[in-house]
């Protein structure tokens, strides 16, 4: 069965680590090419948008793609909807693997916004030291707030950041102790992140709690109609094989 995962996630590698040696599967993994050195992965890569919706189906098409999963990033709204829609014009069985959000716990100081910019308003006229663990795309309206104090911390180094920001590069996962010295050492009055849900990542939450730090959350984008999700690799892997065994492989 030939598998296409459209990937940049923890579980598009973890899918791929788990059907690499499965020989009823011949997987491609599919990467937008937003990181300058992605992590190396045990199957073939390809990177870069395909054309939209019309560029993805044709895509699915001329592979002889049998299977797709979408195991994009929450907040990576375009390509499941694209992902979605070309399912449906392409008739391809299609899952998307879908983590959880993260839920605010007792002692959490949690203010969800719906997106960037209400987020960069949250912070308030009065200059504050700033924590940005949001990716390097979407800094635009931190730049129209300059009078706070960011860190920014993001795999790879932002292109353009908000006057006098300083930049930590790092790529997850992130552990307790040392997110609650990030936090520390840089006196960091308010957290801006987004709801992306996983274990490699939530530990500045558990570190922002044990310290009273204010967290503004960027709730997830919408899902698109008709687009079937489950919650971890582990369980697309199960739904893959079921699709294998259908097939007679
Ligand atoms: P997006 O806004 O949903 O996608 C924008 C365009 O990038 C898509 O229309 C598509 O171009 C291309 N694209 C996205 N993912 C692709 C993939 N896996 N393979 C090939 N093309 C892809 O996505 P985004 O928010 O820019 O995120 C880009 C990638 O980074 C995603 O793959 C996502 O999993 C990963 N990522 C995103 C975030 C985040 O917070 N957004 C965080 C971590 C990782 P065409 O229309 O030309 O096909």
């Amino acid at each position: 069965m030939r598998v296409l995962i459209l990937g940049g996630t923890t579980e598009a590698s973890e899918l791929a680590r788990a059907l690499a040696a499965d020989r009823r599967f011949r997987v491609t993994l599919s990467l937008a090419g937003r990181t300058r050195s992605p992590a190396p992965q045990p199957v073939p890569v390809r990177i870069g948008g395909f054309g939209g919706v019309d560029g993805l189906a044709a895509y699915l098409r001329d592979q002889s793609v049998d299977a797709l999963i979408d195991a994009t990033h929450p907040f990576a709204a375009r390509i499941t909807r694209n992902a979605a829609q070309a399912a449906r014009a392409t008739g391809i069985p299609t899952l998307a693997i879908h983590r959880p959000a993260w839920v605010q716990q007792p002692g959490d100081r949690w203010r969800p916004v719906p997106d960037m910019d209400r987020a960069a308003a949250a912070l308030g006229p009065a200059p504050r030291r700033v924590l940005l663990t949001i990716g390097q795309q979407e800094l635009a309206p931190f730049l129209a707030a300059p009078h706070h104090h960011y860190l920014i911390r993001s795999i790879d180094t932002p292109a353009t950041i908000p006057p006098g920001a300083r930049v930590i590069t790092a790529r997850g996962p992130f552990d307790e102790v040392d997110e609650r010295h990030l936090l520390e050492t840089n006196a960091i009055e308010c957290l801006v992140t987004k709801n992306a849900g996983g274990r490699a990542t939530r530990a500045k939450l558990d570190a922002a709690r044990m310290l009273g730090v204010e967290v503004v959350i960027v709730s997830r984008p919408a899902w698109p109609d008709g687009l079937d999700h489950l919650s971890d690799a582990a369980a697309a892997q199960r739904w893959l094989e079921t699709q294998a065994a259908l097939r007679g492989e």
